[in-house]
């Protein structure tokens, strides 16, 4: 992988459609550092957890934008930034905790950010009621051209 920071943004609607777009969009980006199947995989796993949080959670009765930022470091690192300015997290701390969720009744498991810290090396949220909620996805990647 050359030694050079990419990166990318996007801005789309909370359409449930988008959530599709949002993991491929990630994938297509990523395609330059030519990156091993199951990492690639792991990373849209993550998005597409934290794209459907902003669709289900954020915007439960409106649609409103998300936005979503990808950026390439140094060393293959990969920084996702995934936002919406929709009604926030009361308590960012309980909500990450694993089988957490506010909708139960709409057969919720509670566990997306659970699943984003599992194929993530690091999750970061920050939320203000009525103002949004940012995640940020960090992970390293290989190349695959760099494992011959
Ligand atoms: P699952 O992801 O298993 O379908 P879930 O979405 O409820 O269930 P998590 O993704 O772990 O579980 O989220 C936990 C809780 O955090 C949610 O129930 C919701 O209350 C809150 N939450 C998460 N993302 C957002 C967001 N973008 N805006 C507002 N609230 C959110
Ligand atoms: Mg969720």
């Amino acid at each position: 992988m050359k030694r050079q920071i990419n990166e990318m943004k996007v801005v789309f609607p909370s359409l449930s459609e988008n959530e599709r777009f949002a993991r491929i969009a990630v994938s297509g980006f990523l395609s330059f550092t030519d990156p091993q199947v199951d990492e690639l995989a792991d990373i849209k796993t993550a998005v597409s957890e934290a794209v459907t949080n902003c669709i289900v959670h954020g915007y439960p009765d409106s649609i409103g934008k998300i936005e979503l930022c990808v950026k390439v470091a140094q060393e293959g690192r990969v920084y996702i930034r995934i936002s919406d300015k929709g009604c926030g997290i009361e308590d960012v701390k309980k909500a990450m905790e694993p089988l957490f969720t506010t909708r139960p009744e709409e057969d919720r498991a509670g566990l997306g950010f659970a699943v984003m810290e599992t194929f993530m090396d690091k999750v970061k949220v920050t939320s203000r009621q009525g103002k949004g909620t940012t995640v940020v996805l960090e992970k390293r990647i290989c190349s695959r051209r760099e494992n011959g």
